[in-house]
């Protein structure tokens, strides 16, 4: 999945040839996507019947029932099992459904596919609506109000489901194998892919496919299923159906801090491999109620969780404050961890706040619009490379000369740049406001700082005067540059940078800015004052307002819409208001997402990388049980903040991950003591 340094590609477009009846074939492939006669009712035949669904819902024994998907396409077999779903009677268990398609059709064609089954618009509708971009790796989308989680790993299948497998757990409860037939897709069917197919399987788990293959039998026999073959659907013959043994108790597991005997250590020094929950938590607590903390607090409450979510001061009243924000993302030349995940977690935190608006949770025009934004950029170069790899997805950016980006912007703009329609502005403060108001959080403000206790099997939160404030099956720290102050946590890299923003009168001529601007600094349109900013200051820990600092902000935008300088410079420092905050920030500018490190035995488990930082050392990782962390964020937390409440929730609760592992990886926050290893500072 890794492709550090190579050339950044979006994934390959499908070769799509349409029927006159409007069914869609790959010309590359030479199949269908679904059948002319009655895809309806072949895909619930092969896949929902063939897995026993819906019935095994009812009785299932875990919250979450996860299928298993090989090829999305155009996400057919998906809403028949959410339509399926959605028909159940409460209580049911949440669905997750992971799927990996290397061909991800782009929106428009997705739409015009799905308009051929009209009994299932509404679902179509949501999905079409939350729709990824082809970026290369997991997007992650909640349906059904949070109920339904869809990954989309836009990947080539063998690779995500070796990703997958490196965790070495054992996730999903029924797949579907839906790949093109055997003799025109043999990618989609090798012994390998379908070997990893059995390691991920549940004890219990069903295997179908519309394929009758001996060769695909066999393999899938091999991989642990016991197979049988059914009647296939109308003028087919016959079809595969299985279940899996499994080989690893999955009830009742004991701890899993040593992965069970029966499945080989993950590739590579796995010090990654968070220890399994048993049993999963019930109750969280959560310090920090900043984005951080509020966005983690709905995941985990998403999941049925008791969260109690504490706060030393008030709401967002820390680096989350600002009254505006821009939801920020960068594309770069080459993959990178970062930019790969700055792009990953922008779409889904999109993806969120689109639903957000649209539900009414945060209001529209007033706590956020997703208006669009330009970045300003001054490499040409780059730009030009860009601008080809774009150019057909205009849903995730384009490269806009400066006369396109001034009718876009509704300002004149003199330098050239990207645009990303789905991005905008929020509200940091509504954002935390409506993720804490979720079901199941209760919010306990002006806690002052909090110190952290194991007891028993729970951990305690406790103030000044050593009471227990909270107590939970996990936690989660989530308090900024704080989160160092809190015991055994002094060697987190962090490091605090002054930001001071600049309130701009709402008004002439800033009231006709139509949509987001990043230049050094930014603005959005506001239905107030605008909220500017914002300064860089390094090692400054003033938090009074600087005339000074309002005079360079106020330059900065000056010299991003030169049309605007007089306006500007009629602008008196004195009297400007804004804000000053401190962002979290983390040597690499990634943020720390993840399991917490029992340092003494992770270090000592690892010491081997002292001689040599390349060793692989057959090791599963060395964590504080179900203690997390979730801060770092800098000044992306925007876009950061909801990808990373969504990884330390499936870690807390033993879901898959929604992220490629070497992202996840570059999150961790055990990567500085293994770097500090290698370098022999430790
Ligand atoms: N389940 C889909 C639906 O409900 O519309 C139909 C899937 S279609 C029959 C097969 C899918 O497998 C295509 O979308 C194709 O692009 C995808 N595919 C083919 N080879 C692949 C590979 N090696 N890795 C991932 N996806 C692949």
């Amino acid at each position: 999945m890794q492709r550090d340094n190579q050339p950044w590609q979006a994934m390959p477009p499908p070769r799509l040839q349409w029927s006159d009846a409007g069914v869609p074939g790959s010309s590359e492939f030479g199949d269908i996507y679904f059948s002319r006669d009655d895809g309806l009712a072949e895909s619930r035949y092969v896949f929902l019947e063939g897995n026993g669904l819906p019935q095994r819902w009812a009785n299932h024994p875990h919250d979450e029932f996860v299928i298993g998907e090989t090829g999305f396409g155009t996400g057919l077999n998906f809403l028949l099992t959410w339509q399926a779903w959605a028909a159940l009677p409460q209580p049911r268990p949440r669905l997750h459904y992971v799927s990996v398609e290397q061909f991800p059709l782009r929106r428009a064609d997705l739409e015009r596919a799905l308009a051929a089954w009209p009994a299932l618009a509404t679902f179509a509708a949501e999905l079409v609506d939350q729709y990824p971009p082809p970026i290369p790796g997991c997007h992650r989308l909640l349906l059904a109000g949070g109920a339904i989680t869809l990954d989309l790993w836009w990947a080539e299948a063998e690779d995500a489901l070796a990703d997958l497998d490196d965790h070495g757990r054992r996730w999903v409860d029924a797949w579907y194998l839906d790949g093109f037939a055997p003799a025109r897709n043999a990618a989609m069917w090798t012994d390998s892919l379908l070997g990893r197919i059995g390691a991920l399987s549940r004890a219990g788990a069903t295997v179908a496919t519309f394929t009758a293959a001996g060769a695909v039998r066999r393999a899938l026999q091999a991989a642990g299923f016991s197979m049988r073959k059914g009647p296939g659907f109308g003028r087919k013959r016959e079809r595969l159906l299985g279940t899996h043994a499994g080989t690893v108790p999955v009830e009742g597991a004991t701890a899993d801090t040593t992965p069970p005997a029966s499945r080989p250590l993950p590739a590579g020094t796995p010090w990654d491999i968070p220890a399994r929950s048993t049993p999963a938590p019930r109750s969280a607590l959560v310090i920090g109620a900043g984005l951080a903390g509020c966005a983690t607090a709905a995941a985990l409450a998403r999941r049925g969780l008791q969260v109690s979510l504490l706060e030393a001061g008030a709401l967002a009243d820390a680096a989350s404050g600002n009254a505006q924000g821009v939801l920020y993302t960068r594309l770069s030349r080459r993959h990178s961890a970062l930019s790969d995940f700055a792009l990953l977690s922008f779409a889904h935190a999109s993806r969120g706040y689109r639903a957000m608006l649209a539900s009414g949770q945060i209001r529209a025009g007033v706590d956020g619009d997703l208006c669009g934004c330009f970045h300003q950029h001054r490499d040409t170069e780059e730009l030009a490379v860009l601008a080809e790899r774009l150019a057909d997805i205009p849903e995730l950016a384009s490269v806009l000369d400066p006369e396109t980006a001034n009718a876009r912007l509704g300002i004149t703009q003199t330098r050239a740049g990207y645009w990303f329609p789905d991005s905008g502005w929020l509200s940091p403060p509504a954002l935390c406001r409506a993720w804490s108001a979720a079901a199941g959080i209760t919010l306990s403000d002006h806690c002052g700082a909090l110190q952290l206790r194991r007891e028993g099997e729970s951990w305690q939160a406790l103030n000044a005067s050593g009471e227990v404030v909270a107590q939970a099956d996990c936690a989660v720290i989530a308090c900024g540059t704080a989160s160092g102050g809190i015991a055994g946590l002094d060697w987190l890299p962090l490091q605090p940078i002054r930001g001071q923003t600049t309130h701009l009168p709402a008004g002439r001529p800033f009231n006709q800015l139509r949509a987001a601007l990043c230049h050094e600094g930014y603005i959005a349109p506001a239905p107030g004052e605008h909220c500017i900013g914002a300064t860089f200051n390094l090692g400054e820990d003033t938090s009074l307002q600087r005339p000074e600092d309002h005079r360079y902000n106020l330059d900065k935008l000056a010299a991003a819409v030169p049309d605007w300088a007089n306006a500007l410079a009629t602008c008196e420092p004195d009297s400007l208001d804004g804000r000053v905050g401190f962002r979290c920030t983390t040597p690499d500018y990634l943020p720390l997402a993840g399991p917490v490190p029992d340092t003494p035995a992770l270090l000592e488990a690892f010491a081997g990388l002292r001689q040599n930082a390349r060793k692989a050392i057959a090791s599963p990782g060395h964590y504080m049980p179900g203690l997390y962390l979730n801060t770092g964020h800098g000044s992306r937390g925007l876009s950061s903040a909801p990808l990373c409440a969504e990884l330390i929730a499936s870690q807390a609760c033993s879901e898959a991950p929604p992220l490629p592992r070497y992202l996840a990886r570059a999150l961790a926050p055990a990567r500085f003591l293994i770097r500090d290893l290698g370098r022999k500072r430790r």
